[in-house]
């Protein structure tokens, strides 16, 4: 069966009937069906889809994020019968031995690409980055020791919030009366540690704010350790893992679909949590079990493992770094150099090379903006609810293409509205 039109008729006349595994191509829809669902108990909406020859929009989404193509693509062929097993990776026994190896690869691939010393472990657990803000307190702290934060950004106050109800946290600094455009300098004059924090606290890329950490601090306590989350920067560059004490992130930006949430702890730091914490927040747990004490999110994972895959095939973290780091470039260039037509708040030794926020001079045309990219098939382009302004989330599955093409509507933008 080809991918025509009526390869579309098929799937939605008869979606009960099971092709033949020679007509697996359906999946593969070029030319798919304006559809329109209707909910019950929602008001109505409907799904638009493109019928051009590359049906996919450029997405500056967030997160969830876009996904690199030629790994949609890979999990579209596996999707029905995963490497002759008969099942798709959602079917399969967490226990099976198909599962664990996709788990396997999908950890060691990862431990090659961030180059993971053996004294650390690697868990794929889920509740996503929040779930952290918590399990981080339970797991290091006893209720009134000491944790140091440092707060460039949204994630990284929520962060400290949720900590307040298990530790005794301290914001050691805040960006916040600076409308969270800056990082401190760690030389102590900006802020000071105390000396007995468990652990220093940082969020190494504020998604909202579009403030990324270029370097990172030290503990001052000895015995403490640094702590980051990693959520919208994870596998963008490398990392020495071994600064830190835990490493997490949600996977729904750079790595994968939401519900994989990926811990990296150093391995002297597991077992000692409280009595209180909640099985699914024991890092000990997971950790004997190899994140399957409980079902795992499996499909995420596997697709997580893809995209290691490809970050591997794409030459490792260097690589894809200098990719993020020229696609950055260019769309902050642009913003320069726009004369004041296009702002970015953020100080430019600080620049997230994920997201970057920016605002128009004549604020009353940003609907207008959002409104014409989204015309061109450039979506998500809208500042989070919270700062308002636009942002372009620029992960690693966005292709140079992509921003050259921002780029050019953005001059293109300018030179009418100037
Ligand atoms: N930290 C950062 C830096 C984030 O960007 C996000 C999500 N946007 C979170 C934490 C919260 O993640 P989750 O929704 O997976 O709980």
């Amino acid at each position: 069966m080809t991918s025509s039109s009526s390869t579309n008729s098929f799937l939605i006349r008869n979606q009960t009937q099971i092709p033949s595994s020679k007509s697996q191509s359906f999946l593969h829809l070029t030319k798919p069906p304006t559809l329109t669902l209707t909910s019950t108990k929602t008001k109505p909406f409907s799904i638009k889809c493109t019928t051009e020859s590359n049906p996919r929009v450029t997405n500056f989404a967030a997160g969830p994020a876009a996904l690199p193509e030629n790994v949609l693509l890979k999990a579209q062929s596996d999707l029905y019968n995963w490497r002759g097993s008969g099942m798709s990776v959602m079917e399969m026994s967490h226990r099976g031995k198909e599962f664990l190896s996709i788990i396997q690869k999908a950890e060691s691939d990862l431990r090659q690409l961030l180059q993971i010393p053996s004294d650390y472990s690697v868990l794929f657990l889920q509740g996503g980055a929040t779930t952290q803000f918590a399990a981080l307190p339970l797991n290091l702290c006893k209720p009134d020791d000491h944790a140091d934060y440092v707060v460039t950004g949204s994630w990284g106050d929520k962060a400290f919030k949720e900590a307040q109800k298990y530790c005794n946290p301290k914001v050691v600094w805040s960006g916040k009366a600076e409308k969270y455009t800056k990082v401190p300098s760690f030389d102590g004059s900006e802020f000071e540690q105390r000396a007995d924090a468990r652990y220093l606290h940082i969020c190494a890329n504020e998604t909202i704010h579009g403030v990324e950490f270029k370097d990172y601090p030290v503990p001052k306590n000895p015995n403490g350790v640094l702590v980051a989350d990693m959520s919208s920067n994870f596998c963008s560059k490398p990392v020495d893992v071994s600064r830190f004490g835990v490493i997490y992130a949600g996977a729904q930006k750079n790595v994968g679909p939401s519900g994989v949430t990926i811990v990296i702890i150093r391995k002297d730091l597991i077992g000692n949590s409280r009595d209180i914490t909640p099985v699914m927040l024991d890092y000990k747990i997971h950790d004997e079990n190899s994140s399957l004490y409980n079902t795992p999110p499996c499909f995420g994972i596997y697709m997580c493992g893809l995209v290691f895959e490809d970050l591997l095939a794409q030459g490792g973290l260097k690589e894809v770094e200098k990719k993020n780091q020229r696609k950055a470039e260019l769309l902050y260039n642009a913003i320069d150099e726009s004369r004041g037509f296009f702002r970015c708040p953020v100080e430019k030794s600080v620049r997230s090379l994920m997201n970057v926020p920016f605002t128009l001079e004549k604020s009353e045309l940003e609907a207008e903006f959002i409104k014409e990219a989204a015309k061109e098939n450039m979506v998500q382009l809208k500042g989070h609810r919270s700062v308002g302004g636009m942002r372009a989330s620029i992960y690693n599955a966005m292709p140079l293409a992509g921003v050259e093409k921002l780029v050019a509507f953005m001059k293109e933008f300018q030179a009418r509205h100037a």
